[in-house]
């Protein structure tokens, strides 16, 4: 047992493992197997194939430096989307008690208590003043 303990480190000594872009290439695969289970399509097949077969050529790679260098330009791609969407499920999950508004002059996005009528609100990013409406 310890013997292979130890192959399999030898093994994966060097090798580059999980990242982001490797747990997101899982997501990805299960969403296919998913939504296949349901259309089969051969070609969804392939796709599942194909990004099962990325995610563990990059788990087994030893160009660390080139697989790092992906997941950078990844994590550029998937940031935003990340953020777009936890800022709609705060919005969801806070609707009794708070809104969410864009300053016009520079879209820092604010958390105001909700509180029905017409506001002046003050950005505290920029210090500019807008008019806000609570409607319900
Ligand atoms: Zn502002």
């Amino acid at each position: 047992m310890n013997n292979f303990r130890n192959k399999l480190a030898a093994f994966f000594y060097g090798r580059y493992g999980y990242d982001q872009l490797g747990y997101a290439l899982f997501g990805f695969y299960i969403a296919v197997v998913i939504i296949n289970a349901f259309v089969g399509s051969l070609i969804l097949s392939l796709l599942g194939l194909v990004l099962v077969g990325i995610m563990f050529f990059r788990i087994f790679s030893r160009s660390i430096h080139k697989r790092r260098a992906e997941n950078e330009r990844f994590l550029k791609l998937w940031r935003p989307i990340a953020a777009f969407f936890k800022l709609q499920w705060d919005r969801l999950r806070e609707i009794k008690t708070n809104r969410y508004r864009k300053c016009p002059d520079c879209k820092a996005v604010l958390r105001l208590p909700n509180k029905k009528g017409d506001h002046t609100v003050v950005c505290p990013r920029c210090r500019k003043r807008f008019d806000v409406k609570i409607r319900f």
